[in-house]
């Protein structure tokens, strides 16, 4: 099975990728047990997305289901609790074509330990990002606060979303979006960020424990 099909597809390719996605990211630490959510735009306009509440590693065909553009429910069963998320990122951005959610342990802990602006900066791996084509750049990552309201998340992202350095943004202590052409581009941005949001934990740490005397 290709992961690497651009473009609108059709409901069962994108639930393979979409199955597939839930094995791989489980794989790399970031969808323990039932968290996250995942999607692909349709060749009719309407996308699928994971069926709310399901392990994200053990996904099943029939744990992912239709939603119009809206991001309401084209069938009987309850889609994931942020597909409202979703359906802005698909709207706000006409060539993606898939988008994951995925809760980050360093990305908890990174936006645990601090308020500040979040730059990422002389990473090999932003190359990653599309249009990025060096390591000598900074690129300001999109965060916002954690709520279980989804409409004010998504009416809070609707100004920055369109103007975000690379396709991507972080809720506080929760977890990152990413969104790209395909599954395949959209894996690869969040194996890069979980790196990279890795090494600024490091960082951090290593900082605090110099600064301690670097004996404890
Ligand atoms: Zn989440």
């Amino acid at each position: 099975m290709s992961l690497r099909t651009e473009g609108p597809v059709g409901f069962q390719t994108a639930t393979d990728n979409i199955c597939e996605a839930g094995r791989l990211l489980h794989s790399m630490g970031m969808a323990p047990a039932t968290s996250g959510n995942y999607s692909m735009r349709l060749d009719d306009g309407s996308f699928a997305v994971t069926v709310s509440g399901f392990h994200k590693g053990r996904l099943e065909p029939d744990n992912v289901m239709r939603v119009c553009g809206e991001g309401k429910a084209l069938e009987d069963k309850k889609p994931s609790a942020e597909t409202l998320l979703h359906s802005q990122i698909y709207r706000l951005f006409p060539d993606a074509n898939a988008c994951l959610h995925v809760h980050s342990t360093a990305g908890v802990i990174l936006t645990r330990l601090t308020r500040a602006v979040i730059h990422l900066k002389g990473y090999e791996m932003l190359k990653i990002f599309p249009g990025i084509h060096s390591h000598d750049v900074s690129v300001k990552l999109l965060a916002v606060e954690n709520t279980q309201d989804m409409q004010a998340l998504c009416d809070v992202l609707e100004k920055p979303l369109p103007k975000v350095d690379i396709p991507a943004y972080i809720i506080r202590n929760h977890g990152f979006y990413v969104w790209g052409k395909d599954m395949e581009s959209c894996l690869n941005m969040c194996e890069a960020m979980d790196h990279m949001l890795s090494v600024e934990v490091s960082i951090r740490k290593l900082r605090a424990h110099a600064r301690n005397g670097g004996t404890k």
